[in-house]
């Protein structure tokens, strides 16, 4: 039914229970997406867990070791903000799966999504703002071991700064990192990306959308890249509870459509996934997040009509 492919596991849930972050939501995009006719169930893949070796090449020995046995110390488990569990770890090491294979498809198709993921506060050392481990980090490490892709370039629009990406790919000349994000907001240190836009509290749907225009041409003058992680926070909604920007749900399909339409022009491929989103209403997370696959599907419809009429 989709002209790419959506990866997707039961066990994505971090099964946190009464938490602010709703990692339950990881299967309710997945039910809407079918229930609306969206996608098929012949649209979907499932990962495999991301092997050790493969988390290693972004994290420590001893933080891999610490999450695989729980032996975290009090103050690691307060920076991480969500308990331990296996059921959670299983989740991270498939989000990391699940990031790799969309990168594997995006790079076939044009365009993948990890319905789980964007895990951008990790560190390689630790585990910060709900993130074990940085999920896109471990599949960029993969695709660029593999010979499969070599520049990368990471977009990020969640609300929270990506402070784990931007410390990841430090002096890194083959990932080039953009963030747009509210300033006044987590993380207090924000390390620098390649590009940072630091919104104004408040910035609604116009002001995001023409510096996130401005600043994605800014970053593709700059660098020439062979694949996009699209990192699509639901976060910046005006009625999310851990955001203070004010976009829309319109204005956020709008933000992903430019993101895609921009990687379509250089041709680009993309593969996204999810990070935050707290919104008052559980409906308009997953409302945003499943928009983002619509606003793929329409960009990428919209070129194959053109293929063939210029064909
Ligand atoms: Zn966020």
């Amino acid at each position: 039914m989709l002209p790419f492919k959506l990866v997707y596991h039961p066990r994505y849930d971090l099964h946190l229970g009464e938490h602010v972050f709703p990692s339950q939501k990881y299967r309710l995009i997945y039910e809407a997406l079918l229930r609306e006719r969206i996608a098929g169930p012949e649209d979907f893949l499932t990962p495999q867990p991301a092997s050790d070796d493969d988390v290693l090449r972004v994290h420590t020995p001893d933080w891999v070791r610490k999450l695989k046995t729980g032996e975290l110390s009090l103050h690691e488990l307060t920076q991480m903000e969500i308990p331990w569990s296996r059921e959670m770890v299983e989740a991270v090491w498939l989000a990391a799966g699940g990031a790799i294979l969309a990168g594997r498809h995006a790079l076939a198709d044009g365009f993948a999504a990890n319905l789980a993921g964007g895990l951008h506060h990790a560190h390689p050392g630790y585990g910060e703002g709900f993130c074990a481990i940085h999920d896109v980090a471990v599949a960029i490490r993969r695709l660029q071991a593999d010979g499969a892709a070599r520049n990368i370039i990471v977009v990020d629009t969640d609300v929270h700064q990506g402070n784990g990406t931007a410390s990841i790919f430090a002096g890194d000349s083959t990932v080039f990192t953009l963030s747009i994000h509210q300033e006044n907001n987590y993380p207090v240190i924000k390390p620098p990306s390649d590009i940072d836009i630091g919104l104004a509290d408040g910035a609604g749907d116009d002001d995001y959308l023409a510096i996130l225009e401005r600043k994605l041409i800014e970053a593709f003058d700059e660098f020439h890249a062979d694949l996009m992680y699209y990192i699509g926070g639901a976060d910046p909604y005006c009625e999310d509870q851990l955001g203070g920007l004010s976009l829309t749900i319109e204005g956020l399909k709008r933000r992903d459509r430019i993101v895609f339409e921009h990687a379509r022009r250089l041709s680009i491929p993309v593969a996204s996934s999810p990070a935050g989103g707290y919104a008052r209403l559980m409906e308009d997370t997953v409302r945003i997040h499943v928009n983002t696959i619509v606003a793929a599907a329409e960009i990428l419809g919209r070129n194959s009509r053109r293929k063939v009429t210029a064909g």
